[in-house]
């Protein structure tokens, strides 16, 4: 493959890594905090943006993130590279303009930084909620072909509000799922990375599926992999994950996010797509290519 040739098939898979975080987040929201049975007996299967829920949303429309992990997108973008406090800015500006959802361990995390410039919370067993891998996208674009850059940024960027080993070990392994997927290496390839992160941190076996969909960063990764495992195309993945309920955003977020980069962006269906806001789904395209283009991968090959 050419080198022009890669690198367009690698903005492909970015911009379908971004858009599917965003179409994940608007599938899933309607059916957040539901369960198995109740989106059952709703809709059947939930395959369609159909907005409401418990935020009333109107279809297609994304929450907290979608909207964090845009915070995280502007700051790299706006100052060419990684900046923490660039970072933390935007998301206190995101903070202060009353989002329509935000989780307590986001808030509290945030309002240190706003009130004490504080850029790291101390370790807190109580802080393993799903809340940093949720936002990580941008930073594994913005550090694609430098595995030790993409370590050190996510640290950074989670411990604004989440400093616990396993959220650390998610945001960082679905980091390194994503750097292989957007490079279009193998599902086996990427199982293998994930065994790694299971001989590190057993909580996150996944076989058998206990069920558990909840905001806990180990029971959302299971649902992840669970339904990225299973599934052969874009579609199946983030269905599948909706439908297991619970933190039904973020867990179709994260698998719309993996799903996007490893199947392209041809895959996410036009119907989803459509839903999208215009100006959104314009901005999240532009972002995704300018965070890559500023990446160690695209510097030096
Ligand atoms: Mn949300
Ligand atoms: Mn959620």
């Amino acid at each position: 493959m050419t080198k022009l040739s890669m690198q367009n098939e690698i903005l492909s898979r970015a911009r379908g890594a971004f858009i599917g975080l965003a179409v994940g987040d608007a599938l899933g929201a309607p059916a957040e905090f539901l369960t198995r049975g109740e989106i059952q007996s709703k809709y059947g299967v939930l395959r369609d943006m159909v907005g409401g829920g418990w935020l009333r949303l109107k279809p297609g429309q994304v929450t907290d993130d979608t909207q964090m992990s845009l915070c995280l997108a502007r700051a790299i973008r706006d100052s060419g590279g990684w900046t923490l406090t660039g970072a933390a800015d935007n998301l206190a500006t995101w903070l202060k303009s009353k989002p329509i959802d935000v989780g307590d361990t986001c808030r509290r995390g945030i309002r240190n930084y706003m009130l004490r410039g504080m850029v790291e919370t101390p370790p807190n067993e109580w802080d393993g909620g799903n809340g940093a891998a949720m936002r990580t996208l941008p930073v594994a674009l913005y550090t694609l072909g430098d595995p030790s850059l993409l370590e050190s940024c996510t640290l950074q960027h989670a411990h604004l509000t989440h400093n616990h080993p396993l959220s650390d070990a998610a945001t960082l392994y679905l980091g390194r799922l994503l750097h292989l997927a957007l490079t279009g290496r193998s599902m086996p390839r990427l199982r293998r990375e994930v065994e790694q992160l299971l001989a590190l941190y057993p909580n996150f076996h996944f076989d058998p599926y206990k069920g558990l969909a909840t905001g806990y960063v180990v029971d959302t990764m299971q649902t992840v992999f669970h339904c990225f495992f299973r599934s052969r195309s874009f579609e199946a993945c983030v269905v599948e994950t909706v439908n297991q309920g619970g933190d039904a955003d973020t867990t179709a977020a994260i698998a719309g996010a993996l799903a996007g980069a490893y199947y392209g962006e041809e895959a996410i269906p036009a119907r989803w797509r459509k839903k999208l806001n215009k100006q959104l789904l314009a901005e999240i395209t532009e972002l995704s290519g300018q965070l890559v283009r500023l990446s160690p991968f695209f510097k030096v090959t």
